[in-house]
């Protein structure tokens, strides 16, 4: 039985961070002619309304994507995001906020492919809805990402982009996601996969990145941002991470320049800080 719904946390500071890179993987793999397919093993709706329903519950956007809503001093990679959150929003006023697969519709180019999977029985109807329109482009298949990935590597370019982003409330996800990644990188090693991961107390939340580490791949990169200190209670999210693997080559120097500012913006208290770690081939 699966509980959890992105809706309750759209927007939020860990969205900013994976949408955000997001973006960025998408638009270099535009800078080619050569199309590509964008895989998205955990989707979610699609997009989210943040002036009703789930989202407004714990108004989790509000400490997210609210805070560079109005800011006039974005970076320039960081003003690209928040346009695809703009376009959303055509009369200025942030009430929807995008998924992950609405984000690499915005992106992707009409040659490009989106194969979605989203297990919850509510929010796959929700995505199908959402691309209802969208013809032999995108394909949403209501079922399990980690196992369905095997259907649609390599993708027929053989140029890809894969978003992992379990929820992580079965502590088993640590395990599926090292586990999907080896059956993976073995029938595609040069693709592109993007993890995304809470910072928790958690022991498996800590370990992932090592563990990511360890798969073998010659080319990483590894940024964390956490935006306040841990809770002495141990429990709570404390910020997120995301884990690229055969990353573009141009985002380390990319994430150099904004980390320092979504650190600025989005920190809560004087733990807020980022990680940045990479490994070139
Ligand atoms: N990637 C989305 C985004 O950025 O907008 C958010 C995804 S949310 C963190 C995780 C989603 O995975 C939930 O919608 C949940 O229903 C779905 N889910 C859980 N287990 C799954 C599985 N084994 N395969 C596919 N989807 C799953």
């Amino acid at each position: 039985m699966l509980s959890y719904r992105h809706a309750f946390h759209a927007g939020n500071h860990a969205d900013v961070l994976k949408h955000y890179i997001q973006t960025q993987i998408l638009s270099y793999f535009n800078q080619k002619d050569k199309s590509y397919w964008y895989i998205d093993t955990h989707s979610g709706a699609g997009v989210y309304s943040l002036t009703e329903g789930y989202a407004t519950k714990n108004a989790e956007f509000e400490s997210g994507i609210a805070r560079l809503w109005n800011r006039d001093d974005l970076p320039e990679s960081l003003a690209e995001y928040v346009n695809v959150v703009r376009a959303l929003n055509p009369d200025g006023k942030l009430t929807l906020y995008p998924g992950s697969p609405y984000v690499a519709d915005q992106i992707l180019r009409p040659t490009d492919r989106l194969r979605l999977f989203e297990l919850h029985s509510s929010d796959s109807k929700l995505l199908q809805a959402n691309f209802a329109e969208s013809g032999r482009r995108v394909a949403v298949i209501a079922g399990d990402g980690f196992a369905g990935i095997k259907a649609v590597l390599p993708p027929p370019p053989r140029r890809g982009v894969t978003l992992i982003d379990p929820p992580y409330e079965d502590k088993n996800d640590y395990d599926y996601v090292i586990d999907m990644l080896h059956e993976a990188l073995g029938r595609f090693a040069t693709g592109t996969y993007a993890i995304w991961y809470p910072q928790l107390q958690r022991a498996e939340a800590k370990q992932l990145p090592e563990e990511l580490k360890k798969l073998g791949v010659n080319s990483w990169l590894h940024v964390a941002l956490s935006v306040q200190s841990p809770s002495a209670d141990g429990f709570g999210m404390h910020g997120s991470g995301m884990f690229i693997l055969n990353p573009p080559w141009t985002l380390a120097n990319t994430l150099r320049e904004t980390m320092p500012y979504l650190v600025k913006v989005l920190g809560q208290n004087k733990g807020a800080k980022y990680i940045l770690e990479e490994k070139t081939a």
